[in-house]
């Protein structure tokens, strides 16, 4: 598999009123066409500060992203972002929101609109796209979200704590939903969570992060060798819990 991303010897500088803040120091690694990594870490250790960065949104102070073989600078056309929240705006409807993306990139014309409606069909959402966000649950509302997102093409999604918000029961359904589609749209995407059980159920590599500032302390391979895998099932292996427990070791050392 070809390496979509490449993220090379990261650190970042924040100037508070204390002085400076390291945040992040010297983060290495490679993404692959098609991989999820998920990426943990203590809070405040620097994950959100990274996807950040990835995205353009906030400076880097050292370092060098590339994107296809090619050096980022600034905001990314090629990166889209899923937050806690789904920032759906309550006074449009589901398809007035999944054109948002498009419409401020200047981007909505025939063919993105039929490229929108192909999703909200595939997706079981085109009976709700006159529907207000208001009148869909949190599981369909992070759906629609993911769709206003896919609908821009991106070719990475990163995705901070996306399922943090939701309760228990409905974060292992939600989890399992947008991986299921991120799967079958071929995505890469790189997941933020402080949930050891979500990052584990949805990767193909885990990068442990140390606590602040935040270096690679290690990236932990997961396989299940199971077909069909997904973020359910998964957790019926013999094998989650031996992932588990070293990635929780992992954590625990420097606390
Ligand atoms: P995480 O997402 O892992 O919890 P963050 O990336 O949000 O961590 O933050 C990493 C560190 O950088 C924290 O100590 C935080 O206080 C600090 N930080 C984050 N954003 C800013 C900012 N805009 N200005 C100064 N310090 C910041
Ligand atoms: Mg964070």
């Amino acid at each position: 598999m070809e390496t979509i991303l490449e993220i090379k010897n990261i650190c970042k500088t924040y100037q508070s009123k204390e002085g400076e803040i390291l945040a992040l120091k010297d983060i290495h690694f490679k993404v692959k066409k098609g991989e999820f990594i998920s990426i943990i870490g203590p809070s405040g250790c620097g994950k959100s500060t990274l996807l950040s960065i990835i995205s353009g949104l906030e400076k880097k102070t050292e370092g060098e992203i590339y994107i296809e073989n090619k050096k980022i600078e600034g905001i990314s056309e090629q990166v889209g972002y899923m937050l806690q929240k789904d920032c759906l705006l309550e006074w449009r409807n589901i398809w007035s929101n999944s054109i948002l993306g498009l419409e401020l990139k200047g981007r909505l014309n025939e063919e993105s609109k039929k490229y929108v409606e192909s999703l909200l069909k595939k997706y079981n959402l085109y009976d709700f796209k006159d529907k207000y966000p208001s009148e869909l649950s949190g599981g369909m509302r992070q759906r629609a979200a993911l769709i206003r997102t896919l609908a821009t093409k991106p070719k990475i999604l990163l995705l901070d704590e996306a399922f943090s918000a939701l309760d228990y029961q409905t974060r292992i359904m939600v989890t399992n939903d947008i991986y299921g589609i991120l799967r079958k749209e071929n995505m890469t995407a790189i997941i933020v969570t402080h949930d050891i059980s979500e990052a584990i159920s949805m990767a193909d590599k885990v990068v442990v992060l140390t606590k602040r500032p935040g270096k690679v302390k290690d990236i932990c391979k997961i396989n299940f060798e199971m077909e069909n895998r997904n973020p359910i099932n998964v957790r019926e292996s013999l094998k989650f819990s031996t992932y588990f427990n070293t990635l929780w070791k992992e954590l625990g050392v420097d606390e």
